[in-house]
């Protein structure tokens, strides 16, 4: 599984920040865990096509975790998709969707399959197929907030073929036998056993998604042991007040959740704006639980790297860090300070109106000096110097569980 958060922001987008909105890609499906306003561009610029959104899950009713749906579904309706869409979320999400589009007179013609939950609901599995369920259990919030746990199953164990032929196994339906855990008889009688041929059962991978909550039970019982657990962190410990009179969490409290549960791995998400320096955020939350890391937008986390290296393409510039030249090229970007110097020497060397009035040979110098800057000015040079001129994507390095974070 990948996941990519795609807005990372609490109540107000910032600058930098969006709305919250998660991404889950699993087997070429797209599951997404709410949908604030940008998702479906963000989605884009992920590299994830909006039509493979399979399922939809809202957390609950605040504007800014659901105002980007109606955008989605218009852009799908405009796609013409004619796939069943699945939505979740909270009682009251259909009538929401239905009455912003019979005001603005559009009848979609695809399918939508809802699943609301009515306040007062305990535990329920709200999605299941074949190779995984997906579960939800309320949060506390001011108002009907629910959290989700997506679940792998776990897939049968490895065969091992020569141990398999050794015993005597030929057939395929044998073969079957063996790996769905039944014994074997032979012509001459003898069992093989299932156990002896087939591997441990390997274990399904699970994302877990928690926001606008205070510290609570049911988030600990979703994250057990789960493999990413995405928790809010709205604020810090020192505003852990006002965090409780709005019905969220601190980065400490996320990380005593993902401690309690034993996750494997946290991710901090759902920022308040005030927060320009979210480092704050992850020092206190390490300080908990070592293994945790801050969500960045579009920046990719792998449950299963081997497998799934290079399965989405971002539309942004992906910084491998193992590759040295890559490495060296992103220390020698020095954003502000070097583009602030370079901008003023620009500005006094412009050539002044009158310039071509100067005769003496100091005024040739000079005139000379006026000539560099635009000399050096064209597209290609500027292009080098530069990584953020516009339409070149920003580096984004992917993550794997197995790095840590790196500029802490
Ligand atoms: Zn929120």
């Amino acid at each position: 599984m990948i996941v990519i958060p795609l807005g990372v922001s609490s109540a107000t987008p910032t600058a930098v920040r969006h709305l919250p909105s998660v991404a889950l890609w699993r087997e070429g499906s797209v599951f997404l865990f709410d949908c604030g306003e940008n998702a479906q561009m963000r989605l884009l610029q992920a590299g994830i096509k909006r039509s493979k959104v399979d399922t939809i899950f809202i957390s609950h009713l605040d504007g800014d975790h659901i105002f980007g749906l109606f955008g989605l579904l218009s852009t799908l309706q405009l796609q013409r998709r004619d796939k069943t869409l699945h939505i979740v979320g909270p009682q009251g999400l259909k009538k929401m969707v239905d009455t912003v589009f019979k005001t603005t007179e559009v009848e979609l013609e695809f399918d939508i399959k809802y699943k609301e939950l009515k306040d007062g609901f305990e535990h329920e599995v709200v999605l299941e197929d074949e190779e995984y369920y997906v579960e939800a259990r309320p949060l506390k919030h001011t108002k009907l907030c629910i959290g989700y746990r997506f679940q792998e199953k776990d897939k049968p164990g490895k065969v091992d073929a020569e141990k398999a032929e050794t015993a005597g196994i030929s057939e395929d339906a044998q073969f079957k036998a063996l790996k769905n855990g039944e014994d074997v008889t032979l012509e001459d009688g003898t069992v093989v056993h299932s156990a002896d041929i087939v591997g441990d059962p390997r274990p399904g991978q699970s994302f877990v998604y928690v926001t606008d909550t205070e510290f609570c039970e049911n988030a600990i019982r979703l994250a057990e042991n789960a493999t990413i657990l995405y928790h809010e962190a709205t604020f810090g410990e020192p505003l852990k007040e006002k965090a409780e009179d709005t019905g969220h969490s601190s980065a400490q409290d996320a990380a005593i959740v993902a401690k309690t549960a034993k996750v494997e791995r946290l991710v901090i998400g759902h920022f308040s704006a005030r927060y320009s320096n979210q480092f704050l955020l992850l020092k206190e939350a390490r300080g908990v639980f070592e293994k945790t890391w801050l969500a960045y937008e579009l920046r990719p986390i792998f449950t299963n790297p081997a497998q799934e290296k290079d399965i989405i393409s971002p539309r942004v510039e992906i910084i491998d860090l193992k590759d040295k030249r890559a490495q060296k090229s992103r220390k020698t970007f020095k954003p502000e300070a070097k583009r602030k110097g370079s901008f003023k020497k620009r500005r006094f060397k412009r050539k002044p109106a009158n310039a071509r009035y100067y005769k003496s040979d100091s005024d040739q110098s000079r005139r000379g000096r006026y000539k560099k800057p635009y000399k050096q000015r064209p597209e290609e040079d500027q292009s080098k110097s530069s990584p953020h001129r516009p339409g070149k994507p920003l580096p984004i390095t992917p993550r794997t569980p197995f790095d840590d974070f790196d500029r802490f």
